[in-house]
């Protein structure tokens, strides 16, 4: 009988891979042959001279070219901020500043459409997720905060919250309007300004953002956007000028960025990488949870900080879970970001994909057993089919270490101490999932789970309201609701 229902599913969900598609528009989207640097409210030639190309990973076609800031446009870019802050920023009444926060979030809410096909042309995300998770949820952040600017004292009561002066902030690939916003939308409310680089595989809603606060009539200089890789992003780091560093991306850059501004007065955050556990217990739902694991993982390919890349499941339940997850995987749809029925879109780029394809390697040859879904690949750009590993030992590199693709590795456990213990031995302490029936359980886990978020029967749940960051070698400071206020202050009396 078990059997006979197992068919009828995969029947079902081999015919969902033929729905026919459902293309989002590429023309409601207006895309530049060019970029150049916005600095002091303008859009600016480098001083490099440099340029380089954004590609589509979705067909590996040329989408535009950025340009690539030097020391040189780093320099001008803190310059511009510097003085915003100290002529303008500073000194305006705080409500003042909340009307432009707002009018740049209304602004994004109206072109919302168009950010959201950006956003996945250059980095590969699904449609859907763009346009239902990464833009609306970009727009809300600086609703927020607008919300803050003139309630510092509500924030931080009895003291006195005075800005920093220059925040360099520097952003990663897998959300890139998304990250611009959690680090602008605050610096700006508690009166910074701003040096934002965006990442060099993804600066196109970066680019459009700054058209964007042109259109909203921020002051000149108040935020500065660049494009450009790693030295751009050092340069930051390094000037002398800028009071605070924001930075998400990888722990290895994290671990630079910190070594550069040892014994400065800059004040750092850091979002950095993780591991994140999902555990399942015997009394969960099992086909919610499973749907979950899923989404915590497979959608956006994998490519989110908090991804529920390790699997736990209590031994009772391990097989059904793993049947499920299986069959749930033939039924996803890899293919056009664009399409609105994918599930999984393009790898953000070629040096990715290797990064996943080498990871997979090291789990087969450390005897890992890997199922991959059977759906077919578009010949072009860059993709990977969803896959999952079981005979997973503890210290295996593929449980170990982040491999930011859609690959899970699957152990089962016993008790809950148990899976305490393996769940908290990684290096990474972002986030963790827990699915079980039972309320006592789950304060049992979110008490002795050492990631900065754990959500209970639910997964990769976000709000503006909400802080987030990590634990360990996930990074310090938090971002998101009032906590993300703090890193851009310090506080004194009144
Ligand atoms: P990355 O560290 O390679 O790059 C991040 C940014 O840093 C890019 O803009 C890059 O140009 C810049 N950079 C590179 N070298 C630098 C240097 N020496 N000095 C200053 N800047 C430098 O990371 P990535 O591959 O773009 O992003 C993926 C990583 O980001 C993953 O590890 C993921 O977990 C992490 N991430 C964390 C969070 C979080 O909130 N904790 C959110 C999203 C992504």
């Amino acid at each position: 009988m078990a059997k006979e229902k197992d068919n009828t599913l995969r029947l079902k969900f081999d015919s969902s891979r033929n729905l026919a598609p459902a293309l989002e528009s590429r023309s409601a989207a207006k895309i530049d042959s060019k970029y150049d640097l916005f600095i002091n409210g303008k859009f600016e030639k480098p001083d490099s001279k440099k340029y380089f190309d954004t590609i589509n990973p979705a067909d590996e076609e040329k989408l535009s070219e950025v340009a690539e800031a030097n020391e040189a446009d780093v320099d001008k870019a803190v310059k511009a901020a510097r003085n915003a802050y100290d002529k303008t920023w500073k000194k305006m009444p705080a409500k003042e500043r909340a009307k432009y926060i707002y009018r740049i979030a209304r602004i994004m809410q109206e072109k919302a459409r168009e950010l959201a096909i950006i956003e996945t042309l250059d980095a590969g995300k699904p449609i859907r997720e763009s346009r239902d998770f990464d833009i609306p949820m970009a727009a809300n952040h600086f609703f927020y905060y607008a919300g803050w600017a003139d309630k510092l004292e509500y924030a931080f009561p009895n003291r006195k919250a005075n800005s920093l002066g220059v925040a360099g902030q520097i952003i990663p690939w897998n959300f890139p309007l998304l990250m611009a916003a959690w680090k602008i939308a605050p610096a700006l409310a508690t009166g910074n300004t701003v040096v934002l680089k965006a990442s060099e595989t993804t600066p196109l809603t970066a680019m459009k953002l700054a058209e964007i606060i042109q259109e909203a009539d921020l002051p000149p200089g108040v935020v500065n956007i660049l494009t450009g890789a790693g030295t751009t992003g050092a340069a930051i780091v390094n000037h002398p000028d800028v009071n605070k560093i924001a930075f998400t991306g990888s722990t290895e850059v994290g671990k630079i960025i910190q070594r550069a501004i040892a014994g400065t007065d800059k004040k750092a955050t850091l979002e950095l990488g993780g591991k994140a556990a999902n555990i399942i217990f015997e009394d969960a739902p099992l086909d919610q949870a499973v749907e979950g694991v899923i989404n915590g993982i497979f959608f956006n390919q994998g490519h989110v900080c908090c991804a529920g890349s390790r699997l736990f499941v209590q031994e009772s339940v391990f097989d059904e879970v793993i049947r499920k997850i299986k069959d749930r995987l033939e039924s996803l749809i890899v293919g056009n970001p664009l399409d609105k029925n994918t599930d999984i879109g393009a790898i953000n780029s070629r040096a990715q994909l290797d990064t996943i394809h080498k990871y997979i390697k090291i789990g087969i040859n450390e005897g890992g057993e890997m199922f991959e879904s059977s759906c077919a690949l578009p010949s072009k750009g860059f993709y990977c089919r969803p896959t999952i590993f079981t005979n997973v030992s503890q210290s295996s590199r593929i449980s170990q270490e982040e491999i930011f693709g859609p690959v899970l590795a699957i152990q089962s456990f016993r008790t809950d101490d148990e899976v305490i213990e393996k769940a908290n031995n990684t290096p990474y302490g972002l986030s963790a999932g827990v699915w079980t029936d039972k309320g006592s359980k789950i304060f049992n886990l979110t008490t002795k789970l050492r990631a900065g978020v754990v959500w209970a029967n639910t997964f990769n749940k976000f709000d503006p309201t909400s802080p987030f960051g990590g634990y360990k070698e996930s990074g310090f400071g938090r971002e998101g609701g009032l906590h993300g206020l703090s890193p851009y202050v310090h506080l004194g009396s009144y």
